[in-house]
């Protein structure tokens, strides 16, 4: 007897990245776990990187084991060169390659730009910024020695910018987390620029409001929700899996001539909804 729908659909999803080795960073909470669990589903082995929260990132693995596919942790501050070096090291060593990098890993310290401290700015751009560029660079070295393998993919290998939908709205009190996520969108476009004769795939995916903990204090309580509703035509709070089921798409053979795009994913909210009223 045929198969449910559903059923069909989770077959077809569980083949997008069968064989693929990917790396996801910051992945023990939010958009970066439920990110490495969809890799898991869609038939990637999977590296969960995490600076904080071991006993997190080991669930999380013990789930993607749990799906047939094979994860470890591994700890590492995405801003130390050192440490980047050692985890993608460490993945070549133990998966034999890379094929996905989601440069996931990120945080917010908040403060009015005339009380930001040149700590709370370096911190921001060392990990937003610098992070990817240095996860991005180790994974395309050994995307270029590997070269493709079509059994595999039609690419060399896919690195996955997390930005922000503040890659282009300015945001008030936010100017390092802002400027790191600008920042992002050049990297990506760069970088998409340099690697794509090598048959290097980068993109970004750029989230709008998602449920997570880096923006608890937005959507905990109804009338932050409702406040923060107001800025998303589409009237929903995202969920990390809208973010997750992004990744998977961008880093699958679908999007195979998707190079150097930021895919917004963000119910509408950089289509200037004040205008939708005003203007
Ligand atoms: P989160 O706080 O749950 O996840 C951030 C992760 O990055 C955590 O696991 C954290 O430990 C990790 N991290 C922080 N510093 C690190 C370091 N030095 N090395 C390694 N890991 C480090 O929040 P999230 O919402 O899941 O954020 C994930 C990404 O999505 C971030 O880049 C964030 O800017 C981006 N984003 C989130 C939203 C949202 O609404 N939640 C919107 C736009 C963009």
């Amino acid at each position: 007897m045929a198969g449910s729908v559903d059923e069909d659909r989770g077959t077809a999803y569980a083949q997008l990245l069968r064989g693929q080795k990917a790396l996801v960073t910051g992945a023990h909470s939010g958009i970066g776990m439920a990110t490495a669990i969809a890799l898991g589903r869609a038939g990637a082995d999977v590296v969960v990187n995490y600076v904080v929260g071991a006993d997190e990132a080991e669930k999380v693995v013990a789930q993607i084991e749990g799906l047939g596919v094979r994860a470890y942790a591994h700890e590492a501050d995405v801003s130390d060169e050192d440490q980047v070096v050692a985890m993608v090291a460490r993945m070549v060593k133990e998966f034999g390659t890379i094929d996905i990098m989601v440069a996931n890993a990120g945080l917010q310290r908040d403060a009015a730009a005339t009380d930001m401290t040149l700590q709370q700015w370096q911190k921001v751009i060392d990990v937003n910024l610098t992070g990817q560029f240095l996860c991005a660079r180790e994974a395309a070295k050994e995307f270029v020695r590997r070269g493709v393998v079509p059994e595999v993919s039609r690419s060399a290998g896919k690195i996955i910018c997390m930005s922000s939908v503040h890659q282009i709205i300015p945001w008030s009190g936010h100017v390092n987390y802002a400027s790191s996520k600008g920042g992002v969108g050049m990297l990506m476009q760069t970088l998409a620029q340099e690697l794509a004769p090598q048959h290097i795939r980068v993109n970004a995916i750029a989230p709008g409001a998602i449920r997570t903990p880096i923006n608890r204090d937005a959507w905990s309580t109804p009338e932050a929700e409702a406040e923060l509703l107001k800025l998303i035509p589409y009237r929903r709070v995202g969920d990390p899996d809208d973010i997750a089921d992004a990744v998977v798409a961008m880093a699958s053979d679908l999007l195979d001539y998707v190079v150097g795009s930021t895919l917004f994913v963000d119910g509408g909210m950089t289509l200037f909804p004040g205008f939708a009223t005003g203007g």
